[in-house]
């Protein structure tokens, strides 16, 4: 009978980003898989290595920040505004988004004291800027942030309890541009990672009623939503919108066809998607 990887043997293949041609093999027995470790553990190590002296080397960023530069970069280059909103969030901004106690999202908030949390999402902070920027500036209002969000997770392989959110918004645009922006800011995005591959799927949320995410490989990589919408009488916002929220760290390992998310987050145990106990 065939035998595959042990447990140990398979998490520390997965940990040096093995790809699933290897973590899916078989042996005819387990002396010939235990040599055939020993051999793919040693190159796997070596790739590593090289992989860490070209980051030093070379880049001298990790892919995450170099993302979040390219993306910047993108998206001021089409008229939106980079905005950098605080990471402790207020309640009543929670509340505001009509997160309070049934709603699912609320049992992952962490409290960092009673009326103050980390936030969970960018969009409470950006609904409160554009409330002042729509009066002052003429429209469309076009801004977004990239920066940490936490949210109690039970850890999988697509969540991270603190990760990288890009948030854009377009507000004050014509109602009847509303779904094309919607496609064609997606598609800037995604092009940006390098991901030409995904598909625009609609379904119910939580928060926005109806969302339609950007997905690749059968991962939610974005959620986008349109406006005008219930939530925006809560901040007197009147106008037609279009908003996406991106994980970059999901961007990456479908770029990276990596299967561990933790190796491209923010880590101590990783740099660049490379293990250091190597
Ligand atoms: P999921 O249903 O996959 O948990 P979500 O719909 O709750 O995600 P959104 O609130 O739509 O997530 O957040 C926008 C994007 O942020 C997601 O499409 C995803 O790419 C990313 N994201 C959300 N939660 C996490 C997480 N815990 N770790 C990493 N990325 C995340
Ligand atoms: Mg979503």
């Amino acid at each position: 009978m065939a035998v595959s990887w042990t447990e140990t043997q398979y998490q520390r293949l997965t940990e040096l980003n093995a790809g699933e041609e290897i973590r899916s093999l078989s042996f005819p027995g387990s002396a010939e898989r235990d040599r055939a470790f020993l051999e793919y553990e040693k190159k796997l190590r070596a790739a590593a290595k090289e992989r860490l002296e070209k980051l030093r080397k070379e880049h001298r960023r990790p892919l995450l920040c170099r993302l979040k530069s390219r993306l910047t970069e993108v998206l001021t280059g089409c008229g939106f505004v980079e905005v950098s909103t605080p990471l402790l969030l207020a309640k009543g901004l929670l509340e505001k988004m009509s997160i309070t106690g049934a709603h699912p999202l609320y049992a992952q908030i962490y409290w960092v004291d009673r009326g103050k949390c980390l936030r969970p999402m960018l969009a409470p902070n950006l609904y409160y800027l554009l409330t002042d920027l729509l009066r002052i500036w003429e429209h469309p209002v076009r801004i977004f942030e990239i920066g940490s969000c936490f949210r109690k997770e039970s850890q999988g392989a697509h969540h991270l309890s603190e990760f990288t959110m890009l948030n854009l918004v377009e507000m004050g645009l014509p109602l009847e541009q509303c779904r094309t922006k919607m496609a064609e800011y997606a598609s800037l995005v995604m092009e940006a990672a390098g991901l030409n591959d995904y598909r625009l799927v609609s379904k119910a949320s939580e928060v926005y009623g109806e969302t339609t995410d950007i997905v690749a490989g059968g991962v939610e990589l974005g959620s986008a939503a349109l406006g005008p919408h219930p939530l925006d009488e809560n901040w007197g916002i009147t106008v037609p919108w279009v908003g996406i929220g991106f994980g970059l760290e999901r961007m990456i390992q479908a770029a990276q066809k990596s299967s561990s998310i933790s190796s491209v987050g923010r880590s101590l145990s990783y740099l660049d998607g490379v293990r250091l106990n190597i």
